[in-house]
């Protein structure tokens, strides 16, 4: 049988579960926290209650309560999942959208780290703001200052390839 796409690429990909795409899950309601908090899963009060992201229960590339997920993650596609499903990007190519994607993403991880940020339990974003900050607390050392420009540049291209690639916004050409 023809392995899904979802069983394709998202095995290889996990950006909307790791804290790359998004800062958390919208959840369905009180129940639908409740039981994710019982398994461990940081949980936000909100209306409907946020699951915040890295998710705790990503292991490695694939989710590890994929029976009980949430609803928005049962239900929810990447535009790049959507284009390969339509036909308007192969699979191969969409095989190295991801692929670029996790490599840029693992560099401003790393870059963050060596600017002194440690926590990787946050998202992207907010750990890129921290690297900047404790960058900029450095004052003019001269390798710092070129390991934040290195930061800044490959942030800028990571989030135009998430807002292109995987959120749909812009000209993904
Ligand atoms: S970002 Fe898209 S391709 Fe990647 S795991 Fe999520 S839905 Fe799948
Ligand atoms: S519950 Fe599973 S699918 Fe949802 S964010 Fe966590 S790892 Fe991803």
């Amino acid at each position: 049988m023809k392995p899904s796409l979802t069983d394709t690429l998202c095995t290889r990909c996990g950006l909307c579960c790791d804290g790359s795409l998004f800062a958390d899950v919208e959840l369905a309601g009180a129940s639908e926290a409740a039981g994710l908090e019982a398994m461990g899963l940081e949980i936000e009060d909100d209306e409907n209650g946020l699951l915040l992201l890295p998710c705790g229960a990503l292991r490695g590339k694939l989710c590890g309560i994929y029976a009980h997920r949430p609803e928005c993650c049962r239900t929810f596609e990447c535009r790049l999942l959507q284009d390969a499903r339509r036909g308007a990007v192969t699979v191969e190519r969409a095989g190295e959208h991801i692929a670029e994607a996790l490599k840029r993403v693992a560099r401003v991880r790393e870059l963050a780290v060596e600017l002194g940020q440690r926590d990787v339990r946050l998202p992207l974003k907010e750990r890129y703001a921290e690297a900047l900050a404790l960058a900029d607390d450095a004052g003019t050392d001269a390798a710092l200052n070129r390991k934040r420009a290195e930061l800044e540049a490959e942030m800028n291209a990571v989030e135009g390839l998430i807002r292109r690639r995987f959120l749909g916004q812009g000209n993904p050409r």
